[in-house]
């Protein structure tokens, strides 16, 4: 049995790119007895969480609350506004864009992929104006949905979503704009109503500081109304009965009370910081660890210098050294939980998570472990990467 006690002196340093650490005050929260979700106490404090969640996505629109991981929240967000059959573009940019094109397969939708031709596209940034180009093609308006990751969490890469909303207007297109922010929210600057999304899909266990099992959809009234006229067969997933039950704070299913509990506190955490302090935060730490890549003479995989991740820092590891193997040095030897490469990219990078309850001495820890992990691998640094965050930091 998985022996969670059983760990060595000091704490574990838990840099993945989400789940991120939970501050204890948020585990506190949690721990709060469990209470009767159809009681009156449980409707007062589902509208406080509901109308929370919405200055979390600035929007003013209604926030969808499922018990779920991303994944289900990215299932949701197409069975309500997509009917079967339908064709979706999907721009790829990584692992997690892949994989929310494969669900749209297995659930009956036609997904079409695009990216820069010639270009590795798990390098860099949605490139809008390829976007503009094909939905001026589809006269017919057989493109339903446009699909575009905000925070691609497989390789550090954050795109610009209201440029995408400017290019499928600027085609003068129907399709709606549908957004994971699954590792964006919370800790990379995101708008919803102001860039225009219709369905913000996102997870609790990243910038919004909580274990995992909330998924969210946020809406605009246009995926609302859009909504209504979709046949596709759903049940738990189906908005209306949410929407209708959220009106006075509880929800047609059992909702997960205790996570609600959490996600409560830590958004007082984060209104208390300020949405902008946080993202500047998170944008300082970053910068902090490309100054470290730099120094040490490693490849970022991100090569967008408009597109940097301010969440996570995925890094190329030299010809010859296994990422894996790295990460497990990092892990055995100091406690450090590192990020692994995901799909194309599986054993030749690994990722550091800056991202929620995290802070300058949170991050110099990870890059001391980092360093001290490139060395045990035999690599010869240009330069100590720690010192150069340390004068990044003075
Ligand atoms: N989208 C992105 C960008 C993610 O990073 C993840 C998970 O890491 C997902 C979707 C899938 O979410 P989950 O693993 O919570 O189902």
């Amino acid at each position: 049995m998985l022996k969670l006690d059983n760990h060595p002196s000091g704490r574990h340093f838990l840099h993945i790119p989400g789940p991120s650490p939970v501050p204890p005050r948020v585990l506190r929260a949690i721990s709060y007895q469990t209470i009767d979700h159809r009681g009156p106490e449980f409707g007062e404090f589902g509208l406080k969480v509901l109308s929370g969640i919405q200055k979390i996505f600035q929007t003013k629109q209604p926030v969808i609350i499922y018990s779920a991981s991303g994944t289900g929240a990215w299932e949701g967000a197409l069975v309500n506004v997509l009917n079967p059959g339908d064709r979706v573009l999907f721009y790829e940019t990584g692992q997690f864009a892949n994989l929310w094109r494969a669900l749209a397969k297995r659930i009956g939708l036609e997904p079409e992929v695009i990216g820069k031709a010639g270009q590795d596209t798990w390098r860099w940034g949605v490139d809008a104006s390829l976007i503009e180009e094909r939905l001026r093609k589809d006269s017919a308006h057989e493109i339903k949905a446009v699909c575009v990751v905000h925070n691609e969490t497989s390789t550090g890469v954050t795109s610009n979503i209201a440029a995408v909303r400017k290019a499928i207007d600027a085609a003068k297109h129907p399709a709606l704009l549908l957004v994971d922010s699954v590792s964006g929210l919370g800790s990379a600057e995101y708008r919803h109503d102001e860039w225009g999304a219709d369905v913000t899909v996102s997870g609790s266990q990243k910038g919004l500081m909580l274990p995992p099992g909330i998924g969210f959809n946020a809406l605009s009234a246009r995926a609302i109304e859009v909504s209504k006229s979709i046949k596709t067969p759903k049940s738990y997933w189906a908005w209306d009965e949410i929407l209708e039950s959220n009106k006075t704070g509880f929800w047609p299913t059992t909702p997960s009370t205790n996570l609600m509990y959490g996600l409560h506190e830590a958004m007082d955490m984060m209104m208390s910081e300020g949405l902008d302090n946080i993202f500047a935060r998170h944008k300082r730490l970053a910068e902090a660890c490309r100054h470290a890549v730099t120094a040490w003479g490693l490849e970022n995989q991100c090569l967008d210098t408009d597109c940097y991740s301010p969440v996570l820092t995925c890094i190329a590891t030299p010809e010859g050294m296994d990422a894996d193997a790295l990460r497990k040095h990092a892990l055995t030897k100091f406690n450090l939980s590192l990020g692994t490469g995901l799909g194309k990219i599986k054993g030749k990078a690994f990722r550091i998570g800056h991202l929620g309850d995290c802070n300058e001495l949170n991050l110099m820890a990870a890059l001391s472990g980092v360093e001290m992990s490139l060395g045990a691998m035999g690599f010869k640094p240009k330069a100590s990467g720690v010192v150069a965050a340390q004068e990044f930091f003075k």
